[in-house]
């Protein structure tokens, strides 16, 4: 097979990984697609860094065969899909050559199981080797590991690539036993706990004369995705199995999918997708629960389902009434933030201008806050909501996000 045949079949094999994608974007089939944009015939996704850059990845398996059967996946053992597979030298050359023409930061790769784990893991760490040691390339390279293989071989992944992951896939072990009966949950613990102690071992690592401590495994952190809706998971165990993973793994990500149903699946996996929605609520209860402190408990007190027509932080308050209004004067920097339509940096902003003088409500207007949404549960220096207060119902009628509507071309 040629290698762009190759090419266009492996980089539209590895679109269903979000881990490295912004996946709150449109999807995009770019199977016999052309025209201004369609980048990701070729492999090359978008991707946010911790700092907020995009960086353009080329984003591929090593090969679309494998020996497992995971039932929510089109690669699987029984599916019908051409088949195809790179050798190491083919990856490392596609990357060099995208990289030396601008077209791509750095390299995303995964793969299907073909032989073993641990082979295939050996050929995933001899793409970055070879990168890394043959090519002194320094652009960015996210490899994909495989939880059954060899923590040697994990471990050397880490010694090449700046960011690994390792995809939990669902957040029980009863649905990966009916799913994918190849996987384990606890072997997918293992494979992240490998990652996840070297890193401790390298920030206790006392430094050289020199000053410098040896080279850290997978500078960038650890990720994962979960694939959401191809079981009958709730987003409270999605949720608590995501904020167990960050305590004790330290994971930077938690990527959430949602399953997009595949030609020819088998009956045990949903034939209708999720609402896209839901993939959205829980990003958004990830980043409350990664940056403003919330608990996964916290923000589903009481259910098992996020609702979908109000945003997770606006839920959370409207069932804590007892807890506002807040003074933004007087709260602590923490409360402010947990307040809906203001963001941490708001938050912070706040606080630094009371130290000045007294906050006011047009100042929620000057930081651009959602002052819609903040007004209910606020106090300020000229500024108090009403004593009859609308019950938690009412108000969430008025405040929830309208339903995006599709605007017609001609108004
Ligand atoms: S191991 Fe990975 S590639 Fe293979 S069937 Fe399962 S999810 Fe798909």
């Amino acid at each position: 097979m040629e290698l762009i045949a190759k090419l266009s079949l492996l980089a539209d094999a590895a679109k269903y990984d979000a881990s490295c994608a912004s996946s709150a974007a449109p999807k995009r089939n770019s199977r016999n697609r052309e025209g201004l944009g369609a980048s990701t015939g070729g492999g090359i996704c978008h991707s946010y860094t911790p700092d907020g850059r995009c960086v353009a990845l080329l984003k591929i398996l090593l090969t679309n065969f494998c020996l497992y059967d995971c039932q929510y996946c089109i690669n699987r053992r029984s599916s019908d899909v051409p088949r195809a597979r790179f050798s190491v030298d083919e990856v490392v050359r596609l990357t060099l050559d995208f990289y030396q023409r601008n077209y791509v930061s750095g390299l995303f790769l995964s793969s299907g199981i073909i032989r073993s784990p641990d082979y295939t893991m050996e050929q995933l760490v001899a793409v970055a080797r070879s990168l890394r040691e043959q090519h002194q390339f320094r652009g960015y390279i996210h490899l994909k590991t495989i939880p059954e293989a060899d923590p040697a071989l994990v471990a050397a992944a880490g010694r090449y690539a700046d960011r690994v992951s390792v995809n939990i896939e669902l957040p029980r072990q009863e649905g990966l036993q009916r799913l994918a009966p190849e996987k384990s949950l606890s072997t997918i613990h293992s494979a992240m706990g490998v990652i996840h102690q070297a890193g401790e071992t390298h920030r206790h690592a006392t430094p050289s004369f020199s000053g410098r401590k040896p080279a850290r495994l997978a500078p960038a952190g650890q990720s994962t995705q979960m694939i959401v809706g191809a079981d009958d998971s709730s987003d409270a165990q999605v949720l608590t199995t995501a904020e167990n993973l960050y305590q004790r793994f330290k994971l930077r990500r938690v990527y959430y999918s949602a399953y997009s149903p595949i030609p020819g699946a088998p009956g045990t996996v949903p034939h209708q997708p999720p609402p896209l929605l839901r993939e959205h609520r829980l990003y958004q209860a990830d980043h409350l629960i990664r940056l403003y402190g919330f608990g996964a408990g916290e923000l589903l007190a009481g259910t098992t389902t996020l609702a979908l027509d109000l945003d997770p932080k606006l839920a959370w308050a409207l069932n804590h009434r007892d807890q506002f209004p807040v003074d933004l004067n007087l709260a602590p920097e923490q409360l402010i933030a947990r307040v809906p339509g203001i963001g941490l940096r708001s938050a912070q902003r706040l606080v630094m201008l009371r130290r000045r003088r007294a906050v006011c409500f047009d100042d929620l207007v000057r930081l651009r806050c959602v002052v819609r949404k903040a007004q209910p549960f606020i106090v300020t220096r000229d500024y108090r909501p009403s004593r009859a207060e609308p019950e938690s119902a009412r108000l969430a009628r008025q405040l929830r996000d309208p339903v995006p509507e599709q605007l017609g071309l001609w108004g």
